[in-house]
């Protein structure tokens, strides 16, 4: 698989990712954007962004985020989507894992915001990697000729099931609200051969044995009973506000409410990683004050990088 390297790794595409790709890209650090999915972070799921200074009162958050994924790109930044599942953050170069490859950089900046969630099925993290995942780009393959069931219904859900249907025999598709009515990818999974939908069902159990995951009991809204279906495997995609730090395990300092521990200049209590935005767990979760975040870690970044002793400022100069 490919090894590349760079000087600043970003895990996650959001304000807070973007706008420090905007000022390392600029700075002449080579810097890749990680980004599991455009679609499916804060900023990308904000109907309307009428208080980030500058731009139209009517634009949506996707279209803000377009702005700043494309500005950040025109001044050099690799982007690239990927779900990173872990890093290790031992010595000078910090290494991030994901499905497409390994990437190398010697600084490395936490931007996956707070869109997570604690597990909360029974069963969940009983089975958590032994049949229970949250990411199919990563585990699919392992379902391939098996049935396996996906639960959520928001766009990452979507797009995961579509990844499974190349490998699974079956896939269910539960949902506890029905897709919006305009959204044409659920309306081609819903009639995808291999996808069975369970519309306004709830997941009531994950079951298993020492061997994993063995099946799973859902409940739907117009049935009386409920319904216990073989599956292998299952996969989770429903969002909460907690942020998404698994894949770091205990290698940083976190705060009691999850947030990751920073200093004044977005530095982790590991050197040469920085976290930026929602991430931190932040009283004040704006999109601005993610940019902001960006900002700060990306120039103290160029000064870790380049040893310089005071921040050099990013103005052009006329
Ligand atoms: C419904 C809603 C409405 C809001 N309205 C406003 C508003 O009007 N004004 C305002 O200023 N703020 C608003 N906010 C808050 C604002 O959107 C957030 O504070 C901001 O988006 C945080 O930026 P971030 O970059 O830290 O995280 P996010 O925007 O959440 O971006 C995180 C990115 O990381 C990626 N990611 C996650 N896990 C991984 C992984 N393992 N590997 C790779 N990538 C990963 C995600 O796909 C995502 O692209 C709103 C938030 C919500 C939820």
């Amino acid at each position: 698989m490919e090894t590349i390297e760079c000087d600043v790794v970003i895990i996650g595409g959001g304000p807070a990712g973007c706008t420090c790709a905007l000022y390392t890209s600029r700075a002449n650090l080579k810097t890749v954007i990680l980004d599991k999915n455009p679609s499916v972070g804060a900023l990308a799921i904000t109907h309307q962004i009428a208080n980030y200074p500058g731009v139209s009162t009517e634009m949506s958050g996707d279209a803000l985020l377009s702005l700043m994924r494309d500005q950040a790109i025109e001044y050099g930044t690799d982007y690239r989507r990927a779900q990173v599942f872990g890093v290790d953050v031992d010595g000078d170069w910090k290494t991030v894992y994901t499905p497409e490859g390994t990437f190398k950089g010697r600084a490395l900046v936490l931007a996956t915001g707070a869109m997570g969630r604690p597990a909360s099925y029974k069963g969940e993290s009983d089975f958590l990697g032994r049949g229970v995942s949250y990411c199919a780009t990563c585990d699919g393959a392992f379902y391939k000729g098996r049935e396996v069931a996906v639960v959520g219904v928001n766009k990452e859900a979507i797009e995961e099931t579509h990844v499974l249907t190349k490998f699974a025999s079956k896939v269910h598709w539960i949902t506890s609200n029905d897709p919006k009515d305009d959204d044409l990818e659920a309306k081609e999974l819903i009639k995808h051969p291999n996808v069975r939908h369970w519309s306004k069902t709830r997941l009531l159990q994950i079951d298993g044995n020492d061997g994993g995951v063995t099946g799973i009991q859902i409940k739907p809204r117009a049935q009386e009973k409920q319904e216990l279906l073989q599956v292998d495997g299952v996969f989770v995609y429903m969002s909460g506000s907690k942020p998404i730090t698994d894949f770091i395990g205990d290698q940083v300092a976190f705060k009691e409410d999850g947030g990751v521990v920073v200093d004044d200049f977005m530095s982790t209590t590991s050197e040469g990683v920085w976290a930026i935005g929602d991430i931190r767990n932040t009283p004040f979760k704006q999109a601005v004050v993610a940019a902001s975040d960006g900002c700060i870690a990306a120039m103290a970044i160029d000064r870790f990088l380049n040893s310089r002793k005071a921040i050099r400022v990013d103005w052009v100069h006329a």
